[in-house]
């Protein structure tokens, strides 16, 4: 039998923000199959359910991230489950609108950047005295995106929220530095799965073109030419919350099969 290369702490305890379905779900069914407990929050009850239905191990809080009242009481569901933090995943995020800069209705920026930004501010704050208690250390993991290393056409407050998150990485992993915390961001291109199926289905739609026509678009970014899949992200997700990723801390890792640029022409 193979020996599994990651493994956790005993009595490994991980937070997942938005983590009922999507790449959250996958990085916590990852860490479950490791043997760590995982508590996610979620602002749908119905992928709540299904989660824990098919997770009956783990546990959660319905919550929107973007309200700090809320993920208030995530902290409180936490501690009194466990009192114990070894790894927060800051996974929330939303696509936002998809328009040029001057045509964003100011309700719809302030609401992404509460999302995709404000929240992990929210989560890491309240995550922060929890990890410090624990005598290992910790980690914190951020998702950003490939959209944080270059401009993102008709993206305007998706990519400053994901340029913003790297940002904070460096500036965590120096404070929390020196309490053995690390904080990383891990930056996925297109990733396969619902999202970016809806995404090609509507600009196909959009300009009356193929399915696959788009999809080449898309995957033309990457120097692999392919989509990454949630997997890949749970894999990194689950190597820098183990030992293995013991040195490792204010980094942006992308995980794009190589991107040089976005494409302007979509
Ligand atoms: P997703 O759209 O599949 O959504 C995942 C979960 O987020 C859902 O269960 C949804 O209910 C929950 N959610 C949405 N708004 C919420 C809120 N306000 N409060 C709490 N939960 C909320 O997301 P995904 O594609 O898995 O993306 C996860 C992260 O990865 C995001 O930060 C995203 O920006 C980033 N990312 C995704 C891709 C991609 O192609 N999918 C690429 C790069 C980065």
């Amino acid at each position: 039998m193979t020996k599994p290369i990651i493994t956790l702490d005993d009595n490994f305890v991980a937070l997942i923000s938005a983590g009922a379905s999507g790449i959250g779900k996958v990085i916590a069914e990852s860490l479950i199959a490791l043997g760590a407990k995982v508590h996610i929050c979620d602002v749908s009850e119905t992928a709540i359910a299904e989660f824990i239905r098919l997770n009956p191990t783990a546990s959660a809080t319905l919550c929107d991230v973007s309200n700090f009242e809320q993920v208030e009481q995530v902290f409180r569901d936490l501690k009194s489950k466990y009192n114990k933090l070894d790894l927060l995943v800051n996974n929330a995020g939303i696509a936002g609108p998809t328009d040029k800069v001057e045509n964003i209705d100011p309700q719809e920026w302030c609401n992404t950047i509460n999302i995709d930004l404000n929240a992990h501010f929210y989560f890491a704050k309240l995550a922060i005295p929890l990890l410090r208690t624990n005598n290992k250390g910790g980690s914190i993991i951020n998702i950003s995106s490939n959209a944080a290393f270059f401009g993102f056409p008709l993206r305007s407050p998706y990519t400053a929220s994901k340029w913003a998150l790297i940002g904070l990485t460096k500036t965590w992993a120096m404070e929390l530095g020196p309490d053995n915390i690390r904080v990383n961001a891990l930056c996925p291109g297109s990733v396969n799965g619902d999202r970016i199926n809806g995404v090609i289905e509507r600009d196909a739609k959009e300009r009356g073109v193929s399915t696959e026509e788009i999809t080449n678009i898309y995957k033309i970014q990457s120097s692999m030419r392919l989509f990454v899949d949630p997997e890949d992200i749970a894999n990194m997700a689950c190597f820098l919350a183990s030992p293995l990723g013991a040195s490792i801390s204010g980094q942006a890792i992308g995980l794009d099969g190589h991107t040089e640029s976005l494409s302007n022409n979509l």
